[in-house]
């Protein structure tokens, strides 16, 4: 079975309102935190289901409050014409605004990433505490 083949596995009948009007709607109640009787959309099409916020954040030295690098939530757009936005899947949205959309294959790949980049981060803390030790990674021979 594919990912494209669970786009309603999951999904629960609840409510939504679409102009003015309450309509039964398929949602994923067990992540979506959306409150579809709140949104009030003008087309059905326009419903879509988001999960909670996991919010990297970034210190600075400099004092100043920590700066949101990217978050990602589930997401899922039942009304998309493309067949993977229409399954659960994973959006990432960066500080600057850019999005991206994950399968959760391509989640658990950019997930082994950033472990890759902890360890390598831990390790130029591990060097700029200790600056005149060997096994540097950043050494450039200046
Ligand atoms: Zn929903």
């Amino acid at each position: 079975m594919t990912s494209v083949d669970n786009t309603f596995a999951g999904l629960a009948i609840t409510t939504a309102v679409v102009k003015g009007i309450q309509v039964p709607i398929a949602c994923p109640t067990g992540w979506c935190n959306n409150d579809h009787t709140d949104e009030n959309t003008q087309n059905l099409d326009d419903i879509d289901h988001a999960g909670a916020h996991i919010d990297l954040m970034v210190p600075n030295l400099q004092g100043v409050d920590d700066l949101l690098f990217a978050y990602a939530r589930l997401y899922q757009d039942t009304y998309a014409p493309d067949p993977l936005m229409r399954t659960p899947h994973i959006r990432i949205e960066f500080g600057g605004g850019e999005e991206s959309y994950l399968t959760p294959d391509q989640a658990d790949l950019f997930a082994a990433r950033l472990a890759a980049f902890a360890a390598q981060l831990q390790a130029l803390a591990h060097t700029a505490r200790n600056p005149g030790t060997a096994g540097s990674t950043e050494a450039t021979g200046c």
